[in-house]
């Protein structure tokens, strides 16, 4: 489903260069859920927000199914981001003056109107068993129900794939295997996932892992069922 080809990124602040991503080449298919580990600073979110098309590589190819990203200008890709891809941030995201379902809405932007609209929200969140609280507001819930309520946001609009920046990063150790499990629980029904995280236990729970060092990817492990 997806390509990268030869990706490379650079960056120049202060004439001082710094490589954060070199010689990429990564194929995802459909259904995976990919962990991608390494230290700080090699390359993790670059990589990630190279696959959500927010940052653009200096050089290399980006294949999306049969389209190439790479070539494509700022409003296609707009559009190309609220069809195709779910964001889920370490830091939730959510709108504090929004209700969880207002939140949730977000993620379908201008598609659906009316009962579809009220219908496709409920479903996300019922998905990550937050509908009790759709009429409260974000400083209402507790973390790990704010980090569900931003994963019903992220799945609402039916995106081919979900990229999870360090999704448990702030969350205690029952919120976090609570995400957890409902991240398993959206790729075993066919979501397919990339998730930064720190915590190998977390990655474990993915189909494979990544390790990076210096913005390289220098090991791929599928986990044994
Ligand atoms: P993490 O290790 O959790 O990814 P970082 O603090 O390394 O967090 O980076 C967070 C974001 O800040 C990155 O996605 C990147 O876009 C930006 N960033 C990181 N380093 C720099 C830098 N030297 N100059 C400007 N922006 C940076
Ligand atoms: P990680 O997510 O693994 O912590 P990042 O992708 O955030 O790593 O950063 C990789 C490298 O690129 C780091 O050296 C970081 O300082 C640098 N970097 C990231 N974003 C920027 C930016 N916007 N400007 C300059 N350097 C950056």
């Amino acid at each position: 489903m997806i390509r990268l080809e030869q990706i490379q990124r650079r960056y120049v602040s202060d004439e001082v260069e710094t490589t954060a991503l070199r010689d990429i080449d990564l194929a995802v298919s459909a259904g995976e859920f990919l962990a991608v580990m390494g230290p700080s600073g090699c390359g993790k979110s670059t990589l990630l927000n190279t696959l959500g098309t927010v940052d653009r590589p200096t050089s290399g190819r980006y294949l999306f199914g049969d389209q190439d990203l790479a070539a494509m200008g700022e409003k296609a890709l707009a559009r190309f981001r609220g069809a195709m891809l779910g964001f889920v941030f370490q830091s939730f995201n959510l709108i504090d003056e929004l209700t969880i379902e207002e939140n949730v809405a977000l993620g379908l932007a201008y598609r659906a109107n009316g009962g579809d609209r009220r219908t496709r929200v409920s479903q996300a969140m019922d998905k990550v068993g937050i509908a009790h609280r759709a009429r409260h507001f974000p400083h209402q819930l507790s973390g790990g129900q704010q980090q569900r309520a931003a994963i019903a946001r992220a799945i609402v609009g039916d995106p081919k794939l979900i990229l999870a920046d360090e999704p448990t990063g702030n969350l205690d150790t029952a919120n976090g295997e609570q995400v957890m499990n409902i991240l398993q629980a959206l790729n075993e029904e066919g979501a397919t996932i990339v998730m930064v995280t720190h915590s190998p236990s977390h990655a474990d729970m993915a189909r494979r892992r990544i390790d990076m060092l210096d913005g390289r990817i220098v090991a791929s492990a599928m986990r044994a069922i």
